[in-house]
């Protein structure tokens, strides 16, 4: 059966780097035929035509068909995979107010459009950013859908992580395990090394504090704005490529012995507040992600998960006194 995929802000860069690789099965693998679907904002349809017609150019056997509209209604119908990427940029000078109210009118509507008229099975991803209380305000919108179907991505914050690992030690990107994002996909967020384990040992152990605490935390934290320090413009490719790989391990599974990150809702797992969107170790199987349990916080890490799981309160505080959730 065809999937229904669709990408908002298909005519941005991340949607540029995406489409070609859900097109050619990269998402949802080499038996699945897809059909795509652009919205994009009025302004950006005929960008968006251009994105298309590239696309037809490339005669991917997959890809049954693309719709391109600036109507959620239409993007929406019958979907199945929703990648929800385009959002509304901080610029220079914006309170965060009116960052919240600008993407509160984009993701509310989507999110009421999605509830309408979606498929049973549809499966929400949140890129645009601020990302989780963007997936925050579309899940307010869609109580038909059930809550566990939205989620927001820090699976690039995870990749960032394992590479900055694999760098560190000396160590292929495959042999680590269970590496853990928490918290909001902004600079607060935690990249945990006390339970990732590289060849069967934990990595903390394998580090010193001071490279742990005072270079990685803060390079894969603010990588985002390394990158546009030094190719002038923010990271998409890698952007794109941590959203093939999120849906990819939803749909698919996590493997035996292995986690990744993600930001689901959260049921009140290690004190984060029940309802609020935070990223947390999980594992997937049958299409339904799972918080993996029982870990062990110290108080490091506990000081860190409690800084980002604040600011994710903050930021559900603002939207709710503004009336977007
Ligand atoms: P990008 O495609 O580069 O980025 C899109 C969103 O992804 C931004 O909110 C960006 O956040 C976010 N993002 C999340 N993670 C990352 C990351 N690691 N690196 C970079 N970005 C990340 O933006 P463009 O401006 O090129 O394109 C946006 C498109 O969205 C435009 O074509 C615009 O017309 C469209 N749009 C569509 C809407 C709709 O469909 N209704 C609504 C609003 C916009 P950040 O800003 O923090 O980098």
């Amino acid at each position: 059966m065809t999937v229904k995929v669709t990408v908002t802000g298909a005519a941005g860069q991340i949607g540029y780097a995406l489409l070609f690789r859900i097109a050619s099965g990269q998402l949802l693998g080499a038996d699945t035929p897809v059909s795509l679907s652009l919205l994009e904002i009025t302004p950006a349809l005929k960008a968006a035509e251009g994105t298309a017609m590239e696309l037809d150019d490339c005669a991917f056997p997959l890809l049954q068909g693309i719709e391109i509209t600036d109507d959620p209604n239409v993007a929406f119908d019958g979907v199945n995979v929703a990648l929800l990427v385009g959002a509304r940029p901080r610029t220079a000078g914006m309170e965060r107010g009116d960052l919240l109210s600008a993407n509160g009118g984009i993701f509310g509507p989507q999110g009421r459009a999605i509830n309408e008229h979606a498929a049973d099975d549809v499966r929400v991803l949140v890129v645009g950013n601020p990302a989780n209380t963007n997936a925050l305000i579309a899940r307010s919108h869609a109580p038909d859908v059930p809550a566990d179907r939205f989620t927001a991505m820090t699976r690039l914050d995870h990749n960032r992580a394992l590479s900055q690992l694999s760098a560190k030690l000396q160590v292929p990107v495959t042999e680590i395990r269970k590496m853990t994002i928490w918290g909001n996909h902004s600079p607060t967020m935690y990249p945990d090394l006390y339970h990732t384990e590289v060849g069967g040992k934990i990595a903390a152990e394998q580090v010193d504090g001071e490279w742990l605490r005072d270079t990685f935390i803060p390079t894969v934290a603010k990588r985002g704005a390394a990158i546009i320090e030094a190719r002038g413009a923010s990271s998409a490719a890698s952007a794109a490529n941590a959203a093939i790989d999120h849906v990819h391990t939803w749909v698919n599974g996590t493997a035996p012995g292995d986690w990744t990150s993600a930001a689901v809702v959260s049921d009140g797992s290690y004190g984060v507040p029940e309802g609020l969107i935070s990223s947390f170790p999980v594992t997937s199987a049958n299409g339904q992600w799972e918080i993996v349990q029982g870990l062990d916080i110290d108080a490091f890490s506990r000081e860190r998960i409690d800084l980002s799981v604040r600011e994710l309160l903050d930021e559900r505080d603002a939207v709710q006194a503004l009336g977007l959730i």
